[in-house]
C-alpha cells in the first residue's frame, strides 16, 4: 500500500490558528538509519517518543508528522482531558472492572500531561477547575441519572446541579439539569501540542510535513517518504485513523469529522452577561450533544456536528453549512449574545471503531501501534503512547496490562458499504439529541 503526500491534506482552521504563528518545522530529506521511528506527532506519538527517549538515552528517536505540528486531531479537539470516561446507558455492575481499567488509563494520561506542563511551564491554558456535564432534553436527562449512579458507585467526587445553579455558573438556561465533576482538565489543545513537542528530550528529532508513504516490513523496516527513506529497527504507528493509509487497521478504524465555531473574544459586558465563572467546559450527557466552552481567553466555543466525511476535514462550503448549525444552537444557549459573531470555525477528524474499542500493541515484527480513541484521546492517547514505548522496549506494568486489555476491534466492510455503515454509525450518535445539540 502506497500513500501520497496529498492524502494528508490540512487547512488553516484549527486551534493552532488562534496562536502566534510558529516557525515552520524541518522536513526529513535523504537516507537515514534509526533504531526507533515514531510516525505521528499527536498526543500518542509525542508521549511515545518522550518515553522512548527516556528509556533509550543513547538512541536517536525520529518523530515524523505528515502535517505541521498541531494540525492533527490533537491540535483540533475540544481540549477536555478527562479522568472519568462517560458511558451511555445504565450503569452495569458486571462492567466495573472495565470502567476502572479505562479510568486508570485516563488518569495516568492526565498525570503524565500535568507532569510535563509543570516541568516545562507549558503555556496551554491548563485548567484543573473541573468539568460540567449538561442535559437539556428528555433523553439526556435520563442519561444524567445513569451518570450520577455510575459516579456514586465508582466513588468519583461530583455535585448534581439544577437549572438555576447551572445558569448562575454558566450563563445559559438551556440545561435543565447537570453534574459537576471536580477532576478533569481543560486545555488549549494546539498550544499543549506545541509545548510537548518543544520540550521533548534532545535525542528526539521532530520532522514535520514528512509523511510516511509506505512501510516495507522485514527484520529491518524500511520507510519511504517523499524525499527520504529510513531504515529502522522498530517503528511505532501513532497515526490515529490514518493507519489504513499505510496498510494497518484499514478495516477497523475510520475517521469521523467533527466541527465547531468560536466567537471573538467577548467584551467585559458580554462576559458579565454570562454566569459567575470566568472559564468552563460542558460536555453533553447525550453522546451526540454539543461540547461548549468559555475559554480562558474569553471566547465561547461550541462543537456540535459530527459526520462521516471519508476521513477528511470539511471543505469551505461544507463549513458554511455546519456553521449555521453551530450558530442556531449557540443562540439558543446564549440569547443575550445573538449579536456576537463567530470569528472562527474549524473541523477535525477523530478515529472511531465500530465497537468503540481502542487499539494498542504489536502489529507485526517490530511494528507497534496505538490509537483510535473514539472522541476521547487527550488523556488516553497520552497514556497509550507512553505505555506503548515501554511495551515495545520489553516492559511490563499494570498500565500496559490495562492497555492490552482493550477488546479486539470489529471488522468493517469495504467501500461503498463502509461509507453507508460509517455514515449510519456516526448519525446514530445524534438519535434523540434534541435541545442538547
Ligand atoms: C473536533 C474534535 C474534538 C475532540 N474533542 C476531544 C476532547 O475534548 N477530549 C478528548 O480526549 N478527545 C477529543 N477528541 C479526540 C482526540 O483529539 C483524539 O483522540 C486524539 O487527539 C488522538 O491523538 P493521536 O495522537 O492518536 O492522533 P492525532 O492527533 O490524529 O495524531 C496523529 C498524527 O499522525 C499524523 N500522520 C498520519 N498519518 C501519517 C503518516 N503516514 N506519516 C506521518 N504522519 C502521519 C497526522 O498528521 C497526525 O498529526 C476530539 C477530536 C476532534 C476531531
Amino acid at each position: 500500500m502506497v500513500a501520497s503526500s496529498k492524502d494528508f491534506s490540512s487547512d488553516k482552521h484549527g486551534w493552532a490558528e488562534l496562536l502566534e504563528p510558529r516557525p515552520m518545522g524541518q522536513k526529513l530529506q535523504g537516507d537515514h538509519k534509526a533504531p526507533w521511528v515514531v510516525i505521528g506527532a499527536g498526543f500518542t506519538g509525542l508521549a511515545c517518543a518522550r518515553r522512548l527517549a527516556e528509556l533509550h538515552q543513547d538512541d536517536e528517536i525520529l518523530l515524523l508528522d505528515a502535517r505541521l505540528l498541531g494540525q492533527g486531531a490533537s491540535g483540533r479537539n475540544a481540549g477536555f482531558a478527562i479522568n472519568t470516561s462517560q458511558f451511555p446507558g445504565a450503569y452495569e455492575i458486571a462492567k466495573i472492572p472495565e470502567y476502572k481499567r479505562l479510568n486508570r488509563i485516563n488518569t495516568a494520561g492526565v498525570d503524565l500531561l500535568r507532569a510535563q506542563v509543570l516541568a516545562h511551564s507549558i503555556d496551554c491554558q491548563w485548567d484543573e477547575d473541573g468539568l460540567y456535564y449538561g442535559a437539556a432534553d428528555r433523553h439526556s436527562m435520563e442519561q444524567r441519572d445513569h451518570f450520577l449512579r455510575y459516579l456514586e458507585i465508582m466513588e468519583v467526587k461530583h455535585t448534581a446541579l439544577n437549572q438555576t445553579e447551572l445558569n448562575e455558573k454558566l450563563g445559559t438556561n438551556l440545561y435543565q439539569t447537570g453534574v459537576f465533576v471536580p477532576e478533569g482538565v481543560l486545555v488549549q489543545p494546539a498550544s499543549l501540542v506545541y509545548g510537548l513537542a518543544d520540550s521533548l528530550p534532545k535525542n528526539v528529532k521532530v520532522f514535520e510535513q514528512s509523511a510516511v508513504l509506505k512501510i516495507h516490513q522485514g527484520s529491518r523496516i524500511k520507510l519511504d517518504l517523499e524525499q527520504a527513506t529510513i531504515t529502522a529497527d522498530k517503528v511505532i504507528i501513532a497515526t490515529n485513523f490514518e493507519a489504513g493509509k499505510i496498510g494497518f487497521l484499514k478495516r477497523y478504524l475510520i475517521g469521523s469529522t467533527l466541527a465547531g465555531s468560536f466567537t471573538r473574544v467577548l467584551t467585559k459586558d458580554e462576559l458579565a452577561s454570562l454566569g459567575s465563572l470566568s472559564h468552563w467546559g460542558v460536555l453533553s450527557l447525550h453522546g451526540g450533544g454539543a461540547t461548549v466552552r468559555l475559554t480562558n481567553d474569553g471566547r465561547l466555543m461550541l462543537r456540535n456536528t459530527a459526520e462521516y466525511n471519508g476521513g477528511a476535514l470539511l471543505s469551505a462550503s461544507q463549513m458554511v453549512e455546519r456553521r449555521i448549525v453551530h450558530r442556531e444552537n449557540f443562540e439558543r444557549r446564549f440569547p443575550q449574545l445573538v449579536d456576537v459573531p463567530f470569528e472562527f470555525s474549524w473541523s477535525g477528524v477523530e478515529g472511531i471503531s465500530r465497537n468503540g474499542t481502542n487499539f494498542f500493541g504489536k502489529q507485526s515484527e517490530n511494528i507497534y501501534l496505538a490509537g483510535g480513541y473514539n472522541g476521547s484521546g487527550v488523556s488516553k492517547g497520552t497514556a497509550f503512547g507512553a505505555c506503548l514505548a515501554e511495551y515495545a522496549s520489553g516492559g511490563q506494568s499494570q498500565l500496559i496490562t490495562d492497555c492490552l486489555a482493550s477488546e479486539p476491534g470489529t471488522w468493517m466492510p469495504p467501500r461503498p458499504i463502509l461509507d453507508i455503515g460509517a455514515a449510519y454509525t456516526v448519525r446514530s450518535r445524534f438519535k434523540e439529541v434534541g435541545l442538547d445539540r
